[in-house]
């Protein structure tokens, strides 16, 4: 049902990302997939995403923590891909440390590439969301936009401005057929997830088992890891006619975390 639009996802070359690309793909959609890693298993991605599509696939390497770049990739997608209709912040990183010890760099990238990017995408698509009389602005908030965890002071700071930054231009474009929400997954197995075991279990003192048992799944009620698809199910329906009221939501796909 999303043959002839196009869909911009920022940090799709894994997790996520990727899995939010191959849903809009698999309704025959134009996507625009963005991030880093290695370059041919990139093109592995994107040559798949157009085979599932039959519609087009482009790769833009904008790294979020560049506002002209990121300009760049919305006019790029609106002049080789036809538009910018649907639009995903969801590029990420994460650091874990007490705000003491807590880098100033780690600090300021975290902002930048959740928060930041999130901004100014929204800034470059809107304008063409408003002239289609359409658009789909889906930021990827996390549990953590809602609720704290220790030692995560920049990913919650972000986060909860994602919650804000989704509230805000979903008033400013509802009269435009353009809807703007967050979707805020509990632990989602990821390679983010995985990266962060090591610092989590030196900062606690635990094992690898320890921080999956007692940390990851402790607060999330179900005991089971949200996944990648159940997430982009939830954008490609945010996407129907169905889901044209839903706007400036935060909707959580977390397990029961924040319930508790
Ligand atoms: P991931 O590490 O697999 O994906 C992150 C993506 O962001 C990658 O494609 C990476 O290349 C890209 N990226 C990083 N820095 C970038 C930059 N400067 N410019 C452009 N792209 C950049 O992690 P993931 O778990 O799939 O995370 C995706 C999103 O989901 C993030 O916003 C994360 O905060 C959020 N999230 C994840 C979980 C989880 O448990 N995994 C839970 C809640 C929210």
């Amino acid at each position: 049902f999303l043959k002839g639009k196009t869909a911009i996802v920022t940090g799709s070359t894994s997790g996520i990302g990727l899995a939010y690309a191959r849903a809009f793909a698999a309704e025959g959609a134009n996507v625009m997939i963005n991030g880093f890693g290695d370059a041919a298993a990139i093109e592995d991605a994107r040559a798949a995403l157009e085979h599932a599509s039959g519609a087009m696939a482009l790769y833009d390497p904008a790294d979020m923590t560049r506002p002209d770049q990121i300009a760049a990739m919305v006019d790029r997608a609106a002049r080789e891909l036809g538009g910018a209709d649907i639009v995903v912040n969801n590029a990420g990183i994460q650091h874990v440390s007490p705000i003491e010890d807590f880098p100033d760099d780690r600090f300021e990238a975290i902002v930048q590439i959740v928060l930041t990017s999130a901004w100014y995408m929204m800034k470059a698509a809107v304008p063409h969301m408003k002239r289609a009389g359409w658009g789909r602005i889906i930021s990827t908030g996390s549990a953590h936009s809602l609720v704290a965890s220790p030692n995560k002071s920049a990913y919650v700071m972000a986060k909860h401005g994602i919650a804000g930054l989704t509230k805000t231009i979903a008033l400013e474009t509802a009269t435009h057929g353009i809807t703007v929400n967050c979707i805020s997954p509990g632990y989602v197995w990821t390679q983010l997830v995985e990266n962060q075991i090591p610092d989590t279990m030196a900062s606690r003192g635990m094992t690898r088992e320890q921080v999956m048992n007692d940390v990851l799944l402790a607060a999330q009620p179900t005991k089971e890891f949200v996944t990648p698809e159940q997430v982009a199910a939830l954008a490609v329906f945010l996407c129907r006619d169905e889901a044209k009221s839903i706007t400036g939501a935060n909707l959580s796909v977390d397990g029961g975390w924040t319930a508790a």
